[in-house]
């Protein structure tokens, strides 16, 4: 079975990453969205409430599934059987931290590291620059899913 790891934070989830998701998963027989457990790292939402978006909004992939993961994403994959990750590269900005860790995690493990492209539509689209628009009462429709937009303002309006 071919199967690939899209690892992230996705505090919260936003179009931009759902496009690489769903890409990925027209390509391999299984995509496994991880999300980080980064305890030292202040999150809006917890792993447990970002793994419960990510599941609602890829309800419709059977090859899609969610999963969590602490330490090195090379340690994940092989205790998974996975040998590539795929990571959405936005700019350029993003690849030069991208090639470094591509080229660190196949030495560590011989893991390949894909980069797709990501779609221009969402080539500016980040979850703390979502955070930011929404903290400020901007619209957030159409770049992060209907259902993630409605409990980003109720966690922001929280405090
Ligand atoms: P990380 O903290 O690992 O960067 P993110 O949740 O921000 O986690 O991103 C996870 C993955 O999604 C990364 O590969 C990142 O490049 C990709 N990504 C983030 N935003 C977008 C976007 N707007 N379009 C496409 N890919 C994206």
């Amino acid at each position: 079975m071919r199967r690939v790891v899209c690892p992230g934070s996705f505090d919260p989830m936003t179009n931009g990453h759902l496009d690489i998701i769903s890409r990925a998963a027209a390509l391999y027989d299984e995509v496994v969205v991880a999300v980080l457990i980064n305890i030292t790292k202040k999150t809006l939402f917890t792993v447990d409430e970002r793994i419960e978006m990510i599941e609602e909004v890829t309800k419709d992939y059977d090859n899609v599934r969610v999963d969590r993961f602490h330490g090195l994403t090379v340690d994940f994959c092989t205790e998974h059987g996975i040998n590539a990750i795929v990571r959405g590269l936005r700019a350029v900005s993003d690849f030069e931290y991208e090639m470094q860790m591509a080229q660190m995690n196949y030495r560590l493990s011989s893991v390949e590291t894909l980069f797709m492209s990501t779609n221009p539509q969402y080539s500016f689209l980040s979850s703390s620059l979502i955070k930011e628009v929404a903290k400020y009462g901007g619209d957030v429709g159409g770049l992060v899913p209907e259902s993630i937009a409605g409990k980003l303002h109720s966690r922001l309006a929280e405090g």
